[in-house]
């Protein structure tokens, strides 16, 4: 058993009682028992996203999320603004244009969040934007995108919003309904801290308008026929979905729903604030503007001195903890710290104070002791 602790934005580590809930038997997917057990885990899905919209669990990481909620509303040259300020804005472009559509670009510098204004000043210039997507939070860079404001503004426009929480929901405040939000879209393996494998789906009114309207080419990912499989009796998906992950879904969802979202929320903005703390204090340089900086993940400049290589490779073997590297250009710059998921004291504690460790093993100027201060100190006041 591999008991590396995973400091990583995803996979997250999962609690035994998830784990455990996957060994159970497998049942007929086609069933009034399985249909129990997928609207119990739609129904606690549309409460974590705080929608009154029915939501639908695919068996697919978070990219099948992406993908079906633009590959279902997307037809040959429909506009759609993409905010790109990292790797996941880049793959919401990608997916754009697989389905044919034209992305029209709002470029971000990574590491900084979108200026509303901007979103504004786009939609006002071109009436025929169909869909704004954004990354609630970019795990890339570290950054947390306001989705709220700029979901104010799209409700002025004939757009639909169409919002990444693959990194933030259950980690950060999500409200589907308030922040006007069309269709919105997770991943199983981040703050839910359920095995990866399931991702998950909601969809309003608007948004169905315009699946039913529009000519797309999906099958595995045609939502209509998620939702009339959704609305059978007893409901059921229209293919056979993996009943084991299904069961861990459930589990980790019913374990959010005990913490209470707003509790869990607080848990997550304290590690972030303790993990910050306690970089800064060992003298190392955030990369995400601190005004923006992501309550899930946090990304660090690679000090000079040691390498990538050296320092995860240290963290990993002498220490048993996995950090992340950066992505595209950002590789051997910056690294990552992800706290998403299970995540507590002992294990911001742990990492920190192993990393004070490792940079000192490379001769760098650390004072042992400095960036574990910080981060009780933060446990301890706030
Ligand atoms: C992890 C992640 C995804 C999905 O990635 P998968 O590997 O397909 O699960 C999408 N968006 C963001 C912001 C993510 O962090």
């Amino acid at each position: 058993m591999d008991e590396t602790l995973l400091m990583i934005p995803g996979p997250t580590r999962v609690a035994p009682r998830v784990l455990k809930a996957m060994s159970e038997n497998i049942v007929n997917h086609r069933s009034a028992v399985f249909g129990e057990i997928l609207t119990e885990t739609t129904e606690m899905m549309s409460e974590v996203f705080q929608t009154d919209n029915q939501s639908y669990i695919l068996t697919g990481s978070g990219t099948a999320a992406m993908e079906a909620a633009l590959g279902n509303i997307i037809e040959k040259d429909d506009k759609v603004l993409t905010i790109v300020g990292g790797k996941f804005g880049e793959r919401f472009m990608q997916i754009t244009e697989t389905h044919r559509g034209q992305p029209v670009k709002l470029e971000v510098e990574w590491g900084h969040a979108v200026d509303p204004k901007d979103v504004e000043y786009i939609l006002e210039e071109d009436d025929d934007i169909k869909a704004v997507t954004i990354v609630h939070n970019e795990t890339s860079t570290g950054v947390t995108n306001p989705i709220d404001k700029v979901g104010k503004i799209v409700k002025d426009y004939d757009a639909l919003y169409v919002v990444d929480t693959v990194s933030s929901l259950g980690g950060d405040d999500v409200f589907v309904d308030g922040y006007n939000i069309d269709i919105c879209v997770t991943g199983s393996q981040k703050c839910l801290a359920a095995p990866p494998g399931m991702s998950a789906i909601t969809l309003n009114d608007d948004a169905w308008k315009v699946v039913d309207n529009t000519e797309t080419y999906n099958y595995y990912l045609d939502m209509k026929r998620y939702r009339k499989s959704g609305s059978a009796k007893p409901p059921e998906t229209p293919y056979t979905p993996s009943v084991s992950l299904m069961y861990a879904m459930r589990e980790a969802l019913i374990a959010v729903m005990e913490e209470g979202l707003e509790s869990r929320i607080e848990r997550h903005q304290l590690a972030a604030l303790a993990t910050r703390n306690g970089i800064k204090a060992m003298g190392l340089e955030l990369f995400a503007q601190l005004e923006v900086s992501s309550n899930t993940v946090t990304a660090i400049k690679i000090p000079e001195g040691v390498t990538d290589k050296e320092l995860r490779g240290t963290m990993r073997n002498k220490y048993q903890i996995e950090l992340a590297g950066g992505q595209d250009h950002l590789k051997g710059n910056v690294f990552r710290i992800g706290h998403m998921g299970n995540i507590t004291h002992r294990e911001i504690i742990s990492t920190i104070s192993a990393l004070e460790m490792t940079l000192k093993e490379f001769n760098l100027d650390v004072c042992l002791g400095t960036g574990v201060a910080a981060v009780e100190e933060a446990y301890l006041i706030g």
